[in-house]
């Protein structure tokens, strides 16, 4: 089968691989869709370590094929994905207080073990969560990163309907953030992007402000048209995005650290103190959080841009994904292999 892998010189190679049999509790799925994420840019990179050879991707969907002993969760035919979170151990105390995503023996996708960028794939049944009915399978691709780690940041947020929440970043990530934040959380949204075309895509999703911080200062507008946000959620690649987030917020407001620049971000610990000021960070989600980021997509409420692409343009996405050159998620269409 076609697979998309990392190379030494961090690029991708589109190559014909061979799967291992199935293991208990194991289904093999066929690909119909895999969108991609800015985190499989940086694990190309190698911005986290060194993964030649590994199959890239996270953002999947596909059909059980085969099942392996064991499996009761999936059935063949059952439409199902591949998540970063791929498997927790299933009994430390992240696994059992709802923190799965914590687990210090957490295998992740396209990362850990090989991914969904592939004509086939093998997951955990038990960690691959079914797709509902009705929900078009390009469309879920993006909900399985960058619908549910937005959903879940704005969750974490702890945003109230009518409340102003700024986001930091409008791309893959940050325009699910938005919808969620909107349309689920019923939130005021301030959108914050140095490229103005995600601004203007912001914008027609209903952003109720836009500000592109290269031409003002996004901290200082926020403060003054509303009185600091009552949250931020900090998808941006860039750690002038998250000094800025901290600068943004009102007194006891959330700063939900998302985007994954390999940087350190400054805070002022007077600020941080003196205003109550919370800074945390946000993992993808758990399979309960991806279920219901799916159910909402199921009904309308959020509706990701995806735009099909062929797997051999994969290195062409990830340099339009660095220049910024497009709005939305790009997402790899295996349906026609
Ligand atoms: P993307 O490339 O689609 O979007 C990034 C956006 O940030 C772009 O619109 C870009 O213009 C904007 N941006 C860059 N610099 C900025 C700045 N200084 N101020 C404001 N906006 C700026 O990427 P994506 O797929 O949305 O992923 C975003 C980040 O989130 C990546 O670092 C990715 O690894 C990370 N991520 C984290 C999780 C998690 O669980 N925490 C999950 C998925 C992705
Ligand atoms: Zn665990
Ligand atoms: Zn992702």
């Amino acid at each position: 089968m076609k697979a998309a892998v990392i190379t030494k010189d961090h690029k991708i190679e589109v190559k014909d691989t061979k799967l291992r049999p199935l293991k208990y509790g194991e289904a093999l799925l066929e690909m119909e869709y895999c969108g991609v994420c800015h985190t499989d840019l940086h694990v190309k990179n190698g911005d986290f370590g060194d993964e030649t050879g590994r199959i890239t991707g996270h953002e999947g969907i596909g059909i059980v094929k085969e099942i392996g002993e064991g499996v009761t969760s999936l059935k063949v035919g059952d439409r199902a994905s591949v998540a970063w979170f791929f498997k927790g151990c299933g009994h430390c105390e992240y696994c059992v207080s709802g923190n799965e995503t914590l687990c210090r023996n957490v295998e992740n996708a396209g990362y850990t073990v090989d991914g969904a960028m592939a004509e086939q794939c093998i997951v955990v049944a038990d960690y691959s969560v079914k797709v509902p009915d009705g929900l078009d399978p390009a469309i879920a691709s993006s909900i399985t990163c960058a619908g549910v780690t937005t959903y879940k940041a704005v969750k974490v947020s702890k945003i109230e309907p009518g409340q102003w929440l700024a986001i930091y970043g409008l791309g893959g990530l940050g325009n699910l953030a938005l919808q969620y934040a909107k349309n689920v959380f019923n939130a005021k949204v301030i959108a914050i992007d140095v490229n103005d075309e995600q601004l203007a895509f912001a914008k027609e999703l209903g952003a109720d402000l836009i500000i592109n911080p290269k031409n003002e200062d996004a901290a200082k507008v926020i403060q003054e048209k509303v009185g600091g946000a009552h949250a931020t959620v900090v998808t941006a690649v860039a750690k002038s995005a998250f000094n800025s987030a901290v600068e943004a917020v009102r007194a006891g407001g959330r700063v939900v650290a998302v985007g994954l620049p390999p940087e350190n971000m400054d805070l002022s610990i007077p600020r941080l103190v003196l205003d109550g000021i919370e800074v945390l960070g946000s993992l993808v989600g758990t399979r309960e959080d991806l279920k219901e980021s799916f159910q909402f997509a199921a009904e309308g409420k959020v509706k990701p841009k995806v735009t099909k692409r062929k797997v051999e343009e994969i290195n062409e996405i990830f340099d339009e994904m660095e220049h910024g050159k497009f709005t939305g998620r790009m997402v790899v269409d295996f349906t026609h292999h």
